[in-house]
């Protein structure tokens, strides 16, 4: 294999070791809320990971449920006291809910300053500006792998293969912000038959689409970069999207899967919620 491997645990490890600092500096160590509405087998792989992390980094972790069959109002009056909650500084709602509930009314129920998952439109609008507040976890996730590489982001070919709020369109913005040349492909690219070629010119080739092997070993251009976060359960096995034996021969780094960007998301969580406890810090020193 000639590429060499982008490990998400070995670098949250090395920026776990920064925020532990950085909670020192605070004047208690935060609190995260973690809000889940019924049961989810994902969800719940998803808490015991955040749970971990948390407590190992010396933060407070509390999980507030409630019943699937729990109304939007009810959700909202729990989001709305955990904002005005002080000894909370961050809140992340686990997805997905019930279709009782409309996703979006949530998300922008959550106060800016403890989302920390950093999906309210105010937070996201901030990343058009070039002054992100909130960068959302696996998309932040994906941006700390590539600097790893030491790339410069200038000029590149970078292309991106979903468009979903979470990962495909802020990582376009933040390739935008960083003079890279962006291109977002997506089910209408595959479909018009495009994907191929626009796979062919990626320096930095960034797959978020849930379809294991949809990108071929021999599209990856030589010495690219390639960040694979797709998750995809094939028999007993969990596979990305991008075919990893032959990418894996032409690109000059390449995510596992798993063990690529999936363990570094949580610790984004966490780095977020360090930056809400300090941001809420000045505004009350602000009054
Ligand atoms: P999504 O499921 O909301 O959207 C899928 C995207 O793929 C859309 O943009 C769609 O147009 C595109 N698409 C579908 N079929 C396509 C095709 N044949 N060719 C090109 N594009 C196609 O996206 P999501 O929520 O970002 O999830 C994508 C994948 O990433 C999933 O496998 C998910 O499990 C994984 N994921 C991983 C993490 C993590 O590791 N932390 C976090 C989020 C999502």
């Amino acid at each position: 294999m000639k590429a060499k491997l982008l490990e998400g645990k070995l670098l949250g490890d090395r920026i776990k070791e920064e925020l532990k600092k950085e909670i020192e500096r605070l004047s208690s160590s935060p609190t995260l809320a973690a809000v889940q509405v019924g049961d989810n087998f994902a969800t719940e792989i998803y808490l015991k990971a955040q749970k971990k992390t948390a407590e190992g980094l010396g933060i407070n972790y509390r999980l507030f449920k409630l019943k699937t069959t729990a109304s939007e109002r009810e959700l909202m009056g729990l989001i709305e006291e955990l904002n005005q909650d002080s000894s909370i500084q961050g809140i992340i709602v686990q997805m997905p809910l019930p279709p009782q509930i409309e996703r979006q009314k949530i998300i922008k129920g959550v106060s800016v300053l403890k989302d920390v998952e950093g999906m309210h439109p105010e937070n996201l609008g901030y990343i058009i500006l070039g002054k992100p507040r909130f960068l959302p976890c696996t998309a932040e996730a994906v941006f700390e792998l590539v600097k790893s590489t030491n790339i410069n982001l200038y000029g590149k070919e970078v292309v991106i293969v979903g468009h979903s709020e979470i990962v495909g369109k802020p990582l376009s913005l933040i390739f935008l912000n960083e003079f890279s040349t962006v291109t977002v492909c997506h089910i209408g690219t595959s479909e018009a038959g495009h994907l191929e070629e626009h796979v062919k010119r990626a320096e930095i080739l960034i797959v978020a689409v849930g379809k294991a092997g949809l990108i071929k070993g021999d599209w990856i251009k030589e010495e690219a970069i390639v960040i694979d976060v797709g998750i995809n359960k094939l028999g007993d096995k969990i596979v990305g999207d991008v075919e990893f034996a032959g990418a894996s021969e032409r690109a000059s780094f390449i995510t596992p899967v798993p063990g690529g960007v999936g363990p570094l998301t949580v610790t984004m969580l966490m780095r977020n919620l360090i930056k809400a406890a300090k941001l809420q810090q000045i505004k009350e020193d602000e009054f």
